[in-house]
């Protein structure tokens, strides 16, 4: 939309941009101010106390009290890592294809030259704990290696289980690693590396963490270890054994995202202040209050069982004949609201809101009335009222 004087309205938007896709997140003030500091050197005694302060805090976001390693990459570097280290050539990984992130995985694993037995599914359910189990039991010959599920598909706002996928690894005594993204659900959602018995958990710094893109994570378990030794991939800027040796000391084998580093340390201070318990149910309550605005609007969440709906984002399927990415493209310019985008073959589809990281009560209302405006502007068939129905979630407190 065009100003009298010709510009576009958000050309000079004032007041903030609502930044509501599911990640990168709102960064908060207090992780912007932390990182406004000069670079220091990384091989001195600043630096160290920094490192060590990082690497231990962050098995605890992990609920782990093994090591976690940090690397300077987006989230896709840390799903190669944990390939990577753990596997070699030909080795078969069984995946899930809950959405476009598990594709994305899947197609990173056949790059590097592994086979991977996929088990479909619709995209608005999340891993199915007894078709791994049966494609475990299937594999006498053990050529699974490695079972790779995301935790929360941030493509179709679904949240996997865990605990059931670890039991049916256990019930068919299936000795594959078990592997588990969590880029937009660690600091945002329940999770527990190693009560779980997971063996790698991937992560991204750009989401529940509230920091900006740059920084992932791998946590390891004792037997993803012990399978580092043996693992034959070709690696080397990834290699486990490099940071790990470092990072015994509080040091990187090469230079890492320092100022990246000073907003860990305070995006873990802020976390553990609030307490996990208290942001995950944060998170669940602002979910809860958004599927209350979709069900008042007559619109329906893509998630299909309510055992899974996410709560770190909800993706809202569009009325038939009605294009999602015209929908963003109102908010946008007329409310300077970000919302996310429907990915691969939900394109155009499906619209985000992604309610994860540093994120109130307001923030929320503010984004469901730029969404229930933009459906009225674009002609979408709807019922008014999804706002007051949050509204009403919310000020009944939980
Ligand atoms: C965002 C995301 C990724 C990709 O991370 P990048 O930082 O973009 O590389 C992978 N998996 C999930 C579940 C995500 O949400």
């Amino acid at each position: 939309m065009k100003l009298a004087n010709g510009l576009a309205l958000n050309s000079h938007p004032s007041g903030r941009h609502f930044l509501q896709i599911p990640g990168p997140t709102n960064v908060p003030d207090r992780i912007l101010r932390a990182m406004d500091y000069p670079t220091i050197d990384h091989r001195g005694p600043e630096f160290q106390q920094l490192g060590k302060s990082v690497l231990s805090g962050i098995r605890q976001i992990f609920a782990t009290s093994g090591p976690v390693v940090i690397y300077p990459a987006s989230g896709t570097g840390a799903w190669e890592a944990a390939l990577v280290n753990t596997l070699s050539p030909g080795d078969t990984v069984l995946m899930c294809e809950t959405g476009q992130f598990a594709v994305l995985w899947r197609k990173l694993a056949e790059r590097l030259g592994l086979t991977v037995e996929l088990i479909a599914g619709d995209w608005r359910h999340g891993a199915d704990a007894q078709a791994i189990e049966r494609a475990l039991a299937a594999d006498s010959a053990q050529r699974i290696k490695a079972v790779c599920v995301v935790h929360n598909e941030t493509a179709t706002g679904v949240t996997s289980a865990i605990p059931p996928v670890r039991a049916a690894l256990d019930r068919v005594g299936h000795p594959a690693l078990l592997m588990v993204d969590t880029i937009s659900s660690l600091g945002s959602i329940d999770y527990r590396h190693d009560e779980w018995g997971v063996d790698v958990t991937v992560a991204g710094s750009q989401k529940g963490l509230m920091l900006p893109p740059g920084l992932s994570f791998n946590a390891i378990s004792a037997k993803a270890l012990a399978a580092s030794k043996e693992a034959r991939m070709p690696r080397s800027y990834w290699d486990w054994n490099e940071m790990l040796g470092a990072n015994a000391n509080g040091f990187f084998p090469y230079t890492p995202a320092t100022t990246l580093l000073y907003g860990l340390h305070e995006a873990i201070a802020m976390l553990l202040e609030q307490g996990l318990e208290n942001v995950f149910a944060r998170h669940l309550r602002h979910a809860a209050a958004t599927r209350a605005a979709v069900g008042a609007w007559g619109l329906e969440v893509l998630c299909a069982d309510p055992g899974e709906y996410s709560a770190s984002l909800t993706a809202i399927l569009m009325p038939e004949g009605h294009n999602a990415d015209a929908l963003r493209k109102i908010a946008l310019e007329r409310f300077n609201l970000s919302l996310g985008q429907g990915l691969g073959k939900v394109a155009g589809k499906v619209f985000r809101i992604g309610h994860l990281g540093d994120f109130n009560d307001l923030m929320l209302l503010g984004t469901l009335c730029g969404v229930e405006m933009s459906l009225a502007i674009g002609g979408v068939p709807h019922s008014p009222g999804g706002v007051q129905a949050a509204m009403e979630y919310l000020k009944d407190g939980i």
